[in-house]
């Protein structure tokens, strides 16, 4: 049988990372696009494949609010693979505070990785999939962009936009055999979470009754789930996983 590939933005830790091995652990060829200068792809990729050495993998550095990045990480994917089965948009920061803070550069920067960086990269891959009549795009929102949240007004239009967008592309792309969802994670324990004070972490355990947080393997394998041959008929949706935050 062909192998299949899955390119993943933001792909070296948290919840991209726990993504990428989810594939990679399911026969999956994994294409990984990171930013940062020091991100150790020897390790990395020694996680990912976990022994199995018939995986491909290939890492793509690059910035997903650079048209021009966006341009060359998926013409290396193209020369190396020849083709894209799943695309999960992943990358994505926050820049949390009040409105009567929070600086435009503050808004701008958040709405550029997080929702225009996911156009970016839809806009390179979707000729591509629309080629071979198949293709899945998983685009990672949040609860807090079908709720909202106080101090995260960025955010949530950030991640709020990111629905209305996939729901879109589920509709332009049906035609041509291409899924689009989303998955909106609740609070899950990554370096973004980390960060938050323990009476924030507190505040926000006390609103889920599953009384903790969630895994970043646990939003994987809802990933994996929408964006494998498992799925062939949920498009256009947005899937809460949050321990029953949102209800
Ligand atoms: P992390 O902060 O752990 O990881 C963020 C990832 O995004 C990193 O891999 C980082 O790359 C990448 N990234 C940041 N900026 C860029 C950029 N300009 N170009 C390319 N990649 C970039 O976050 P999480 O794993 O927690 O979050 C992953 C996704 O899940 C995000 O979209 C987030 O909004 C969403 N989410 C997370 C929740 C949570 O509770 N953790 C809840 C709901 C949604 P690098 O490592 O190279 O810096």
């Amino acid at each position: 049988m062909e192998r299949k590939n899955v390119f993943i933005t933001g792909g070296s830790r948290g919840i991209g990372k726990a993504i990428a091995k989810k594939f990679a652990q399911n026969g999956y060829d994994v294409i990984v696009n990171y930013v940062s200068e020091n991100t150790n792809l020897e390790e990395l990729e020694k996680e990912l494949k976990n022994g199995q050495e018939e995986i491909r993998t290939l890492f793509v550095k690059g910035d997903v609010t650079d048209v021009a990045s966006c341009t060359e990480m998926v013409e290396q994917i193209t020369k190396e693979f020849g083709k894209l089965d799943v695309v999960i948009n992943n990358a994505g920061i926050t820049k949390d505070g009040l409105l009567m803070r929070m600086k435009e550069e503050d808004f701008d920067k958040v709405l550029d990785i997080n929702l225009k960086g996911t156009f970016h990269i839809c806009k390179q891959v979707v000729p591509i999939m629309m080629k071979q009549k198949h293709g899945k795009i998983v685009n990672i929102s949040s609860v807090v962009g079908i709720a909202g949240n106080a101090g995260q007004s960025n955010y949530a239009a950030s991640k709020a936009g990111i629905i209305g967008f996939t729901k879109s592309l589920a509709k332009e792309l049906a035609s041509r055999n291409i899924l689009a969802n989303c998955v909106a994670p609740g609070f899950i324990r990554t370096d973004m979470t980390d960060v938050l004070a323990d009476s924030v972490k507190e505040n926000i355990l006390s609103s889920i009754p599953l009384k903790r947080m969630g895994t970043a393997e646990e939003v994987a394998n809802l990933v994996y789930f929408l964006a494998s041959d498992e799925n062939s008929y949920i498009t256009g949706q947005v899937i809460p996983i949050d321990g029953g935050m949102i209800g």
